[in-house]
């Protein structure tokens, strides 16, 4: 009753989601029973193990795949095929080379159909959300990895989904532009209050960005913890480096990645 409740409240439920694939002489069961209700202001991180079913799961709730078993409810409508009410950033930016920074973010809004006036009001606030409000008329290739990947979120945004989905966006990056996307994301998630669904596989990463923590095991791919995380600050910047130093934090995160490394093995 629950899950539904808050689907139609503008969150998103999935209910019974079983995912097999068949291969030529065996099946995989990439996910199982998964059950989870995403609030529209959540920001859930989902740790794992590689091969547990993150983006399996991930490219569910987009409706890029279908699921063997189960429905993904948003607002309370099935939700079936790729639509503008999800939003997704991969780990690589995926820009048109061949256009600007703002044209490569109206794109998306153009498909959306909206009135000119409409589309550059959303272009140049995404770019300055994002902190690109200097470079709209840059060509991608003139972007350090970072802006890119800023510039692949403002994209994301300015379709105004109702759930952003994120594939290990950050993976690609070296530490420092890492850490400063992070505090980037973190921001941006404190002016949209956007539904973020974020998956990594870093523990720090979760630690300091999400309110919500989710851990996978495969063989099934499974939820195996779900839970609210004790060291996420609420409100405002922090450092993070200072977050990091704090014991709460590096007990949490040694018990975390214990927890993963049980479900890498064997899929106990
Ligand atoms: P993760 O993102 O956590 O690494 P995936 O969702 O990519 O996990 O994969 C989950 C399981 O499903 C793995 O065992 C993987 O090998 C398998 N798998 C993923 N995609 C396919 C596919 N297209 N065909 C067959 N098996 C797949
Ligand atoms: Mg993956």
């Amino acid at each position: 009753m629950t899950m539904i409740a808050t689907a139609e409240s503008g969150g998103i439920a999935l209910n019974g989601i079983s995912l097999t694939y068949n291969r030529k002489r065996s099946t995989v069961s990439a996910l199982q029973g998964i059950e989870l209700d995403l609030a529209p202001d959540d920001f859930v991180c989902v740790l794992g193990p590689s091969g547990c079913g993150k983006s399996s799961l991930l490219n569910i709730v987009a409706g890029y795949l279908e699921p063997t078993e189960g429905t993904v409810l948003i607002n309370g409508n099935e939700h079936t095929e790729p639509n503008a009410q999800v939003g997704v950033v991969f780990q690589h930016a995926n820009l048109f080379p061949w256009l600007n920074i703002a044209k490569n973010i109206e794109f998306g809004v153009k498909m959306a159909k909206l009135p000119r006036a409409e589309r550059k009001r959303r272009v140049n606030f995404y770019l300055d959300l994002v902190g690109l409000g200097q470079a709209g008329a840059l060509l991608p290739h003139q972007l350090s990895g970072g802006m890119k990947q800023r510039a692949a979120i403002a994209r994301t945004l300015a379709t105004e989904p109702r759930i952003v989905l994120m594939d290990e966006p950050f993976s690609a990056l070296d530490a420092l532009t890492r850490e400063s996307m992070q505090m980037h994301l973190r921001r941006i998630w404190l002016q949209t209050r956007k539904c973020i669904f974020f998956i990594t596989h870093d523990v720090d990463e979760a630690l300091l960005l999400g309110r919500r923590i989710l851990i996978m095991h495969p063989n099934p791919g499974r939820i195996v913890q779900d839970f609210v995380n004790p060291v996420f600050v609420p409100e405002g910047e922090f450092s993070f480096s200072d977050a990091r130093g704090g014991q709460a934090f590096a007990e949490l995160r040694a018990l975390l990645i214990s927890q993963i490394a049980n479900g890498s093995g064997n899929g106990s």
